[in-house]
């Protein structure tokens, strides 16, 4: 496997980690129909909130983080793809 698509992989697996630690703080909430969209829950403090778990689970070296990207960078990356309304829900 090259070394830019190994590090492609490992941050995909950052950020599904992210979405995860997420999902439970509350940021963010899956469509209950459309399992592959998620839902910004705007809530307050909840984004912290999974950092702070992460930055707990970076220090025990369960969280997957490649050394190329910061725990912000996946954060962001996580919230930037949710989304105000489930865009197929609208349509429907
Ligand atoms: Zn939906």
């Amino acid at each position: 496997m090259s070394g830019a698509k190994r590090e492609v992989e490992d941050r995909l697996r950052a950020e599904r980690h992210s979405r995860t630690l997420l999902r439970n703080a509350g940021a963010i909430r899956q469509c209950e129909v459309h399992e592959d969209v998620y839902i910004d829950n705007d809530e307050h403090g909840a984004v912290e909130e999974a950092c702070r778990v992460a930055d707990a689970e970076i220090a025990a070296g369960s969280f997957p983080l490649p050394k190329a990207v910061t725990l912000r960078e996946v954060m962001d990356a996580v919230m930037a793809e949710a989304v105000e309304d489930c865009p197929h829900c609208l349509k429907d």
